[in-house]
């Protein structure tokens, strides 16, 4: 006989679910919300709309902090200012992935780095995914540039940028 460990609890069999045995309810549940992105990320999504990185920097420690951040948690101060980075940078981590948010399998792999934009701080960038490359060409250190969507496409989401593709050829 075969051993089966069961969990705490009356299992519903397959004829009693087809049957309607146990009564079930649907119910769709309202969820209203505001959520504000904050003055630094405002500003970031702005930046996007117009096809421009920025960052703030923290006047004390020097550093650029991309995606911007109101706070220096170095330093324990506001940061001072924006400053416009450039849309290159290079890959500090990556993953290829070939299944959708669902688990269903891709046709086409998925690329996700994570960039390191050029005029920010060392180790600050942002998650991101690549283009116009092959997964087994990908490697850490490879420099990439945005591909921006047309200008009025844009709306002030990370999406405005559609995907970053290499420089190096
Ligand atoms: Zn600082």
């Amino acid at each position: 006989m075969e051993s089966k460990k069961t969990l705490p609890g009356t299992p519903i069999t397959g004829a009693e679910w087809e049957n309607e045995v146990y009564s079930f309810r649907k119910h769709s549940v309202q969820l209203r919300y505001a959520w504000d992105a904050g003055s630094a990320v405002s500003g970031f999504l702005e930046g996007l709309k117009e096809g421009r990185i920025l960052g703030r920097r923290c006047n004390r420690c020097m550093r650029v902090l991309v995606p911007p951040r109101a706070f220096c948690e170095r330093c324990f101060r506001s940061t001072d200012e924006w400053v416009e980075v450039k849309d290159t940078g290079k890959i500090n981590t990556y993953s290829v992935s070939y299944v959708n948010n669902d688990a269903s399998r891709r046709d086409k792999p998925l690329i996700v780095a994570v960039i390191e934009i050029d005029g920010a701080s060392p180790g600050m960038g942002f998650l991101h995914v690549l283009g116009e490359v092959e997964p087994s060409k990908v490697h850490v250190d490879m420099k990439v540039k945005a591909v921006w969507k047309p200008r009025d496409e844009r709306v002030g989401a990370i999406t405005d940028i559609k995907y970053f593709k290499p420089l190096e050829v």
